[in-house]
Protein backbone atom coordinates (compact mmCIF):
# COMPACT_ATOMS: atom_id res chain seq x y z
CA UNK A 1 0.00 0.00 0.00
CA UNK A 2 1.42 3.81 -0.71
CA UNK A 3 0.74 6.75 0.68
CA UNK A 4 -1.62 9.46 -0.50
CA UNK A 5 1.65 11.46 -1.65
CA UNK A 6 2.91 8.95 -3.64
CA UNK A 7 -0.62 8.05 -5.32
CA UNK A 8 -1.09 11.84 -6.36
CA UNK A 9 2.73 11.61 -7.58
CA UNK A 10 2.17 8.66 -9.75
CA UNK A 11 -0.67 10.19 -10.92
CA UNK A 12 0.39 14.14 -11.54
CA UNK A 13 3.93 12.36 -13.11
CA UNK A 14 1.56 10.03 -15.92
CA UNK A 15 -1.45 11.72 -17.35
CA UNK A 16 -0.66 14.14 -19.62
CA UNK A 17 -3.32 16.49 -21.48
CA UNK A 18 -5.78 15.69 -24.00
CA UNK A 19 -4.90 17.72 -27.68
CA UNK A 20 -6.19 21.04 -28.11
CA UNK A 21 -9.06 22.44 -30.44
CA UNK A 22 -9.96 25.85 -31.73
CA UNK A 23 -13.08 27.26 -30.34
CA UNK A 24 -15.53 29.83 -30.61
CA UNK A 25 -14.64 32.18 -27.75
CA UNK A 26 -18.56 31.99 -26.80
CA UNK A 27 -18.25 28.11 -26.16
CA UNK A 28 -14.68 28.42 -24.78
CA UNK A 29 -15.82 29.12 -20.64
CA UNK A 30 -14.57 26.81 -18.11
CA UNK A 31 -11.55 24.99 -20.69
CA UNK A 32 -8.00 25.31 -20.25
CA UNK A 33 -5.63 27.50 -22.84
CA UNK A 34 -3.54 25.72 -24.80
CA UNK A 35 -2.26 29.09 -26.13
CA UNK A 36 -0.40 32.27 -24.41
CA UNK A 37 -2.83 35.15 -24.86
CA UNK A 38 -0.79 38.54 -25.91
CA UNK A 39 -2.12 42.36 -26.17
CA UNK A 40 -3.02 42.80 -29.83
CA UNK A 41 -2.55 46.50 -29.14
CA UNK A 42 -1.04 48.96 -26.29
CA UNK A 43 -4.40 48.69 -23.35
CA UNK A 44 -6.70 51.10 -23.71
CA UNK A 45 -5.26 52.10 -27.17
CA UNK A 46 -4.97 55.80 -26.49
CA UNK A 47 -5.19 58.34 -23.76
CA UNK A 48 -9.23 57.28 -22.73
CA UNK A 49 -11.87 59.72 -20.15
CA UNK A 50 -12.73 57.92 -17.10
CA UNK A 51 -14.98 60.84 -16.38
CA UNK A 52 -17.85 62.77 -18.18
CA UNK A 53 -16.84 66.37 -17.85
CA UNK A 54 -14.19 68.63 -19.52
CA UNK A 55 -10.86 68.23 -21.31
CA UNK A 56 -8.93 71.02 -20.39
CA UNK A 57 -5.14 71.95 -20.54
CA UNK A 58 -4.04 71.84 -17.00
CA UNK A 59 -2.35 74.84 -17.22
CA UNK A 60 -5.38 77.28 -18.15
CA UNK A 61 -7.04 76.24 -14.61
CA UNK A 62 -4.13 77.23 -12.49
CA UNK A 63 -6.55 80.01 -10.85
CA UNK A 64 -9.51 78.18 -10.27
CA UNK A 65 -12.08 79.09 -10.24
CA UNK A 66 -11.68 80.21 -13.39
CA UNK A 67 -14.12 79.95 -17.09
CA UNK A 68 -13.48 78.60 -20.65
CA UNK A 69 -14.62 78.55 -23.81
CA UNK A 70 -16.59 75.20 -24.66
CA UNK A 71 -15.43 74.52 -28.62
CA UNK A 72 -16.75 70.90 -28.90
CA UNK A 73 -17.63 67.57 -27.42
CA UNK A 74 -16.03 64.04 -28.61
CA UNK A 75 -18.27 61.09 -27.00
CA UNK A 76 -17.31 57.77 -26.71
CA UNK A 77 -17.45 55.92 -30.51
CA UNK A 78 -16.95 59.55 -31.65
CA UNK A 79 -13.92 60.13 -33.97
CA UNK A 80 -12.22 63.17 -32.79
CA UNK A 81 -12.36 66.16 -34.66
CA UNK A 82 -11.57 68.09 -32.15
CA UNK A 83 -7.97 69.94 -31.07
CA UNK A 84 -8.22 71.97 -27.34
CA UNK A 85 -6.54 75.10 -27.80
CA UNK A 86 -5.12 77.30 -24.86
CA UNK A 87 -8.57 79.04 -23.03
CA UNK A 88 -10.86 76.32 -24.46
CA UNK A 89 -12.36 73.06 -23.29
CA UNK A 90 -13.71 70.40 -25.01
CA UNK A 91 -17.08 68.21 -23.50
CA UNK A 92 -15.77 64.59 -23.28
CA UNK A 93 -17.64 61.78 -22.37
CA UNK A 94 -16.55 58.41 -19.82
CA UNK A 95 -14.71 56.19 -22.57
CA UNK A 96 -14.06 59.13 -25.22
CA UNK A 97 -10.29 59.22 -26.92
CA UNK A 98 -8.98 62.98 -25.19
CA UNK A 99 -8.45 65.39 -28.13
CA UNK A 100 -4.80 66.83 -28.98
CA UNK A 101 -3.95 69.69 -26.69
CA UNK A 102 -5.71 68.26 -23.48
CA UNK A 103 -3.95 67.02 -20.54
CA UNK A 104 -6.44 66.46 -17.73
CA UNK A 105 -10.23 65.79 -17.29
CA UNK A 106 -12.37 67.46 -15.31
CA UNK A 107 -15.14 66.11 -13.58
CA UNK A 108 -18.77 67.43 -14.34
CA UNK A 109 -19.92 67.46 -11.00
CA UNK A 110 -16.73 69.90 -10.59
CA UNK A 111 -18.17 72.53 -13.68
CA UNK A 112 -21.10 74.48 -14.16
CA UNK A 113 -22.29 75.54 -17.55
CA UNK A 114 -23.59 78.49 -19.25
CA UNK A 115 -23.91 78.61 -22.84
CA UNK A 116 -20.57 78.31 -24.02
CA UNK A 117 -18.87 79.03 -21.04
CA UNK A 118 -18.02 76.64 -18.66
CA UNK A 119 -16.53 77.32 -14.97
CA UNK A 120 -14.63 75.31 -13.17
CA UNK A 121 -14.22 74.87 -9.13
CA UNK A 122 -11.85 72.66 -8.71
CA UNK A 123 -8.56 71.74 -10.40
CA UNK A 124 -7.88 68.47 -10.28
CA UNK A 125 -4.25 68.08 -10.74
CA UNK A 126 -2.58 67.47 -14.17
CA UNK A 127 -3.30 64.55 -16.16
CA UNK A 128 -6.82 63.34 -13.81
CA UNK A 129 -9.18 61.22 -14.69
CA UNK A 130 -7.50 60.09 -18.07
CA UNK A 131 -6.64 56.37 -18.36
CA UNK A 132 -3.08 56.28 -20.02
CA UNK A 133 -2.59 54.38 -23.27
CA UNK A 134 -0.74 51.40 -22.32
CA UNK A 135 -1.58 51.80 -18.70
CA UNK A 136 -3.16 48.49 -18.15
CA UNK A 137 -0.65 46.42 -20.61
CA UNK A 138 1.31 47.21 -24.18
CA UNK A 139 1.04 45.57 -27.16
CA UNK A 140 2.39 41.87 -27.24
CA UNK A 141 2.44 41.88 -23.15
CA UNK A 142 1.38 38.17 -22.12
CA UNK A 143 -2.23 38.89 -20.51
CA UNK A 144 -3.10 34.56 -19.71
CA UNK A 145 -1.11 31.66 -19.58
CA UNK A 146 -1.09 28.59 -21.21
CA UNK A 147 -2.91 26.65 -18.81
CA UNK A 148 -5.39 28.97 -17.32
CA UNK A 149 -8.71 28.11 -16.31
CA UNK A 150 -11.15 30.53 -18.61
CA UNK A 151 -13.61 32.39 -16.94
CA UNK A 152 -15.97 34.98 -17.44
CA UNK A 153 -13.57 37.83 -16.88
CA UNK A 154 -10.86 36.03 -19.22
CA UNK A 155 -13.63 35.76 -21.51
CA UNK A 156 -13.84 39.29 -21.53
CA UNK A 157 -10.26 39.64 -21.78
CA UNK A 158 -9.69 37.38 -24.91
CA UNK A 159 -12.97 39.41 -26.46
CA UNK A 160 -11.02 42.94 -25.78
CA UNK A 161 -7.58 41.99 -27.73
CA UNK A 162 -9.96 40.19 -30.91
CA UNK A 163 -9.74 36.94 -29.69
CA UNK A 164 -12.81 35.02 -31.12
CA UNK A 165 -11.12 31.63 -31.39
CA UNK A 166 -9.45 29.98 -28.59
CA UNK A 167 -7.15 27.17 -28.98
CA UNK A 168 -8.24 24.89 -25.64
CA UNK A 169 -7.52 21.67 -24.09
CA UNK A 170 -10.12 18.84 -25.08
CA UNK A 171 -12.01 17.53 -22.14
CA UNK A 172 -12.24 13.81 -20.88
CA UNK A 173 -15.51 12.42 -21.19
CA UNK A 174 -15.74 10.06 -18.27
CA UNK A 175 -18.20 6.95 -17.93
CA UNK A 176 -19.24 5.69 -14.59
CA UNK A 177 -19.54 2.05 -13.33
CA UNK A 178 -21.30 1.69 -10.31
CA UNK A 179 -20.99 -2.28 -9.36
CA UNK A 180 -22.78 -4.34 -7.41
CA UNK A 181 -26.10 -6.63 -7.37
CA UNK A 182 -27.70 -4.79 -4.69
CA UNK A 183 -27.58 -1.79 -6.37
CA UNK A 184 -31.50 -0.19 -7.69
CA UNK A 185 -31.91 3.01 -9.20
CA UNK A 186 -33.34 6.24 -7.31
CA UNK A 187 -37.02 5.28 -9.10
CA UNK A 188 -36.68 2.10 -8.38
CA UNK A 189 -38.55 -0.20 -4.94
CA UNK A 190 -36.06 -1.67 -2.49
CA UNK A 191 -36.04 -4.70 -0.68
CA UNK A 192 -34.28 -5.21 2.70
CA UNK A 193 -31.34 -6.25 0.55
CA UNK A 194 -31.08 -3.79 -1.69
CA UNK A 195 -29.77 -0.34 -1.97
CA UNK A 196 -30.23 2.65 -4.39
CA UNK A 197 -27.28 3.29 -6.40
CA UNK A 198 -26.43 6.82 -4.72
CA UNK A 199 -22.43 7.11 -6.14
CA UNK A 200 -23.72 7.25 -9.61
CA UNK A 201 -26.17 10.42 -9.30
CA UNK A 202 -23.40 12.31 -6.96
CA UNK A 203 -20.10 11.74 -9.19
CA UNK A 204 -22.35 12.34 -12.39
CA UNK A 205 -23.26 15.44 -10.76
CA UNK A 206 -20.32 16.48 -9.23
CA UNK A 207 -18.37 16.36 -12.59
CA UNK A 208 -20.91 18.04 -14.59
CA UNK A 209 -20.58 20.55 -11.82
CA UNK A 210 -17.00 21.09 -12.48
CA UNK A 211 -17.59 21.58 -16.61
CA UNK A 212 -17.57 18.21 -17.61
CA UNK A 213 -20.21 17.53 -19.70
CA UNK A 214 -19.61 14.46 -21.73
CA UNK A 215 -20.31 11.93 -18.61
CA UNK A 216 -22.46 8.55 -19.14
CA UNK A 217 -23.35 6.38 -15.89
CA UNK A 218 -24.54 2.56 -15.92
CA UNK A 219 -25.29 0.02 -13.36
CA UNK A 220 -23.09 -3.52 -13.05
CA UNK A 221 -23.70 -6.76 -11.51
CA UNK A 222 -20.82 -8.13 -9.78
CA UNK A 223 -19.91 -10.35 -12.90
CA UNK A 224 -16.44 -10.68 -14.04
CA UNK A 225 -16.89 -11.17 -17.44
CA UNK A 226 -20.31 -8.58 -17.19
CA UNK A 227 -17.61 -5.65 -15.56
CA UNK A 228 -14.43 -6.70 -18.20
CA UNK A 229 -16.88 -6.20 -20.94
CA UNK A 230 -18.44 -2.43 -19.73
CA UNK A 231 -15.06 -1.70 -19.23
CA UNK A 232 -13.60 -2.83 -22.64
CA UNK A 233 -16.60 -1.16 -24.01
CA UNK A 234 -16.49 2.00 -22.38
CA UNK A 235 -12.32 2.39 -23.14
CA UNK A 236 -13.45 2.85 -26.98
CA UNK A 237 -15.46 6.08 -26.11
CA UNK A 238 -14.15 7.59 -22.62
CA UNK A 239 -10.83 8.70 -21.59
CA UNK A 240 -11.82 7.99 -18.31
CA UNK A 241 -13.56 5.40 -16.13
CA UNK A 242 -14.77 5.59 -12.59
CA UNK A 243 -15.93 2.16 -11.24
CA UNK A 244 -17.25 2.37 -8.04
CA UNK A 245 -17.99 -0.72 -5.90
CA UNK A 246 -16.18 -4.15 -5.81
CA UNK A 247 -12.80 -2.90 -5.54
CA UNK A 248 -11.57 -4.65 -2.69
CA UNK A 249 -10.47 -8.04 -1.35
CA UNK A 250 -14.09 -9.73 -1.07
CA UNK A 251 -15.62 -12.69 -2.92
CA UNK A 252 -17.20 -10.45 -5.35
CA UNK A 253 -14.27 -7.83 -5.65
CA UNK A 254 -13.87 -8.26 -9.39
CA UNK A 255 -13.12 -5.28 -10.40
CA UNK A 256 -9.30 -5.17 -10.14
CA UNK A 257 -9.04 -8.96 -12.23
CA UNK A 258 -11.55 -7.16 -14.87
CA UNK A 259 -9.28 -4.17 -15.29
CA UNK A 260 -6.45 -6.74 -15.63
CA UNK A 261 -8.80 -8.82 -18.02
CA UNK A 262 -8.76 -5.54 -20.40
CA UNK A 263 -5.18 -5.50 -20.78
CA UNK A 264 -4.73 -2.36 -18.24
CA UNK A 265 -1.73 -2.00 -16.26
CA UNK A 266 -2.98 -1.60 -12.27
CA UNK A 267 -0.10 1.65 -11.34
CA UNK A 268 -1.40 1.51 -7.63
CA UNK A 269 -3.83 -0.70 -5.62
CA UNK A 270 -4.50 0.83 -1.89
CA UNK A 271 -4.08 3.90 -0.58
CA UNK A 272 -2.95 4.43 3.12
CA UNK A 273 -6.20 6.39 4.00
CA UNK A 274 -9.43 6.44 5.70
CA UNK A 275 -11.88 6.37 4.22
CA UNK A 276 -11.38 4.80 0.31
CA UNK A 277 -8.10 2.60 1.24
CA UNK A 278 -9.11 -0.07 -1.58
CA UNK A 279 -8.81 2.49 -4.21
CA UNK A 280 -7.48 1.66 -7.45
CA UNK A 281 -5.44 3.49 -10.33
CA UNK A 282 -4.59 1.85 -13.97
CA UNK A 283 -3.68 3.14 -17.29
CA UNK A 284 -5.12 1.33 -20.68
CA UNK A 285 -3.47 3.73 -23.25
CA UNK A 286 -2.12 7.15 -22.84
CA UNK A 287 -5.23 8.68 -22.58
CA UNK A 288 -7.27 5.74 -20.98
CA UNK A 289 -6.93 5.78 -17.37
CA UNK A 290 -9.63 3.51 -14.85
CA UNK A 291 -9.79 4.61 -11.41
CA UNK A 292 -11.60 2.04 -8.55
CA UNK A 293 -13.54 3.65 -5.74
CA UNK A 294 -14.53 1.57 -2.83
CA UNK A 295 -17.94 1.52 -3.08
CA UNK A 296 -19.09 3.36 0.47
CA UNK A 297 -20.65 6.79 -0.69
CA UNK A 298 -17.57 9.27 1.53
CA UNK A 299 -15.07 6.61 0.25
CA UNK A 300 -16.23 7.33 -3.05
CA UNK A 301 -16.25 11.15 -2.64
CA UNK A 302 -12.79 11.06 -0.91
CA UNK A 303 -11.22 9.45 -3.50
CA UNK A 304 -12.78 11.46 -6.11
CA UNK A 305 -11.82 14.56 -4.76
CA UNK A 306 -8.22 13.43 -3.65
CA UNK A 307 -7.39 11.68 -6.84
CA UNK A 308 -10.17 11.42 -9.65
CA UNK A 309 -11.19 15.09 -10.28
CA UNK A 310 -7.25 15.85 -10.37
CA UNK A 311 -6.66 13.08 -12.83
CA UNK A 312 -9.55 14.55 -14.81
CA UNK A 313 -8.26 18.16 -14.35
CA UNK A 314 -4.82 17.44 -15.70
CA UNK A 315 -6.23 15.77 -18.70
CA UNK A 316 -8.13 18.75 -19.61
CA UNK A 317 -4.76 20.66 -19.17
CA UNK A 318 -4.91 22.01 -15.89
CA UNK A 319 -0.98 22.25 -14.70
CA UNK A 320 -0.11 19.70 -11.77
CA UNK A 321 0.13 22.41 -9.21
CA UNK A 322 -2.94 23.52 -9.76
CA UNK A 323 -5.14 20.65 -9.91
CA UNK A 324 -6.15 20.35 -6.35
CA UNK A 325 -6.79 23.03 -3.92
CA UNK A 326 -5.91 23.22 -0.50
CA UNK A 327 -7.12 26.02 1.96
CA UNK A 328 -5.27 26.23 5.52
CA UNK A 329 -7.51 27.58 8.37
CA UNK A 330 -7.79 26.74 12.33
CA UNK A 331 -9.69 23.66 13.40
CA UNK A 332 -13.29 24.50 15.61
CA UNK A 333 -12.91 21.53 17.97
CA UNK A 334 -10.34 19.20 18.33
CA UNK A 335 -10.07 15.78 16.94
CA UNK A 336 -8.99 12.62 16.76
CA UNK A 337 -7.37 10.98 14.15
CA UNK A 338 -6.89 6.91 13.70
CA UNK A 339 -3.00 7.02 13.85
CA UNK A 340 -2.00 4.42 11.26
CA UNK A 341 -3.49 6.66 7.69
CA UNK A 342 -4.07 9.58 6.76
CA UNK A 343 -7.15 10.78 8.01
CA UNK A 344 -10.11 12.65 6.08
CA UNK A 345 -12.52 13.73 7.67
CA UNK A 346 -15.45 15.75 6.72
CA UNK A 347 -16.07 19.25 7.84
CA UNK A 348 -17.86 22.57 7.69
CA UNK A 349 -16.68 25.54 7.35
CA UNK A 350 -18.04 28.14 9.93
CA UNK A 351 -17.57 31.74 8.52
CA UNK A 352 -18.49 35.53 10.47
CA UNK A 353 -16.99 38.63 10.62
CA UNK A 354 -13.46 36.95 12.19
CA UNK A 355 -12.89 34.70 9.88
CA UNK A 356 -13.30 31.34 8.59
CA UNK A 357 -13.08 28.05 11.39
CA UNK A 358 -13.09 24.13 9.69
CA UNK A 359 -15.25 22.40 11.73
CA UNK A 360 -15.44 18.54 12.04
CA UNK A 361 -18.45 16.69 11.93
CA UNK A 362 -19.90 14.04 13.34
CA UNK A 363 -20.50 11.06 10.80
CA UNK A 364 -21.62 6.87 11.34
CA UNK A 365 -18.81 5.76 9.01
CA UNK A 366 -18.01 6.02 5.01
CA UNK A 367 -21.96 5.07 4.46
CA UNK A 368 -23.38 8.28 5.80
CA UNK A 369 -24.28 10.22 3.50
CA UNK A 370 -26.54 11.99 5.83
CA UNK A 371 -23.78 13.53 7.35
CA UNK A 372 -22.06 13.59 4.29
CA UNK A 373 -24.66 16.46 2.92
CA UNK A 374 -23.75 18.77 5.62
CA UNK A 375 -19.42 19.18 4.67
CA UNK A 376 -18.01 21.40 2.64
CA UNK A 377 -14.97 19.16 2.55
CA UNK A 378 -12.56 17.35 4.47
CA UNK A 379 -10.12 17.63 7.10
CA UNK A 380 -6.66 16.28 5.77
CA UNK A 381 -5.11 14.80 9.09
CA UNK A 382 -1.38 13.05 8.14
CA UNK A 383 -0.40 9.35 9.88
CA UNK A 384 0.53 9.70 13.55
CA UNK A 385 -1.11 12.14 14.23
CA UNK A 386 -2.85 11.36 18.22
CA UNK A 387 -4.99 14.65 19.22
CA UNK A 388 -5.54 17.76 16.85
CA UNK A 389 -5.99 20.82 19.82
CA UNK A 390 -8.93 23.47 18.89
CA UNK A 391 -7.24 26.65 16.79
CA UNK A 392 -4.10 24.22 14.98
CA UNK A 393 -4.27 24.93 10.67
CA UNK A 394 -5.40 22.20 9.41
CA UNK A 395 -5.20 21.16 5.99
CA UNK A 396 -8.63 21.45 4.38
CA UNK A 397 -10.19 20.11 0.85
CA UNK A 398 -12.67 21.85 -0.23
CA UNK A 399 -15.82 19.51 -2.06
CA UNK A 400 -18.07 22.40 -2.84
CA UNK A 401 -17.97 24.99 -5.07
CA UNK A 402 -17.68 28.17 -2.53
CA UNK A 403 -18.47 31.25 -3.86
P1 LIG B 1 -18.05 -2.64 -2.04
O1 LIG B 1 -16.95 -1.67 -2.26
O2 LIG B 1 -18.61 -3.19 -3.30
O3 LIG B 1 -17.64 -3.70 -1.07
O4 LIG B 1 -19.23 -1.83 -1.36
C1 LIG B 1 -19.06 -1.25 -0.08
C2 LIG B 1 -20.36 -0.71 0.40
O5 LIG B 1 -20.78 0.36 -0.45
C3 LIG B 1 -21.49 -1.73 0.39
O6 LIG B 1 -22.26 -1.55 1.54
C4 LIG B 1 -22.26 -1.37 -0.85
O7 LIG B 1 -23.62 -1.74 -0.75
C5 LIG B 1 -22.10 0.14 -0.89
N1 LIG B 1 -22.24 0.60 -2.26
C6 LIG B 1 -21.60 0.06 -3.33
N2 LIG B 1 -21.93 0.70 -4.45
C7 LIG B 1 -22.79 1.68 -4.09
C8 LIG B 1 -23.49 2.69 -4.82
N3 LIG B 1 -23.36 2.79 -6.15
N4 LIG B 1 -24.27 3.53 -4.14
C9 LIG B 1 -24.39 3.42 -2.81
N5 LIG B 1 -23.75 2.52 -2.07
C10 LIG B 1 -22.97 1.62 -2.69
MG1 LIG C 1 -19.93 -4.60 -3.89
Amino acid sequence: MITPNKAFEIITASILPLNPVIKPLSDSHGFILSENIHADSDLPSTDRSAMDGFAVRAEDLVHCPCSLQLIGEVAAGSPIKVEVLPETCVRILTGAAVPSGADTVVKIEDTEESGDKITFHKFPGFGSNIRKRGEESFKGDLLLDKGTVLDAIDIGLCASVGKAKLKVFSKPGVAVICTGAELRKPEDSVQSHQIRDSNGPSLVSALRSFGFTDVIHKIVLDDVGLISKELASFAKTHEVILITGGVSVGKYDYVPKAVKNIGATIRFHGVSMKPGKPLLYAALSKNRHIFGLPGNPLSVMTGFYEFVLPSIKLLSGIPADKCRTSFYLPLSKSIKPKKDRVNHVIAKLIGNSNGTTVEPLKYRGSADLTSGSNADGVIIVPTGEQEISVNSIVEFRPWRTIL
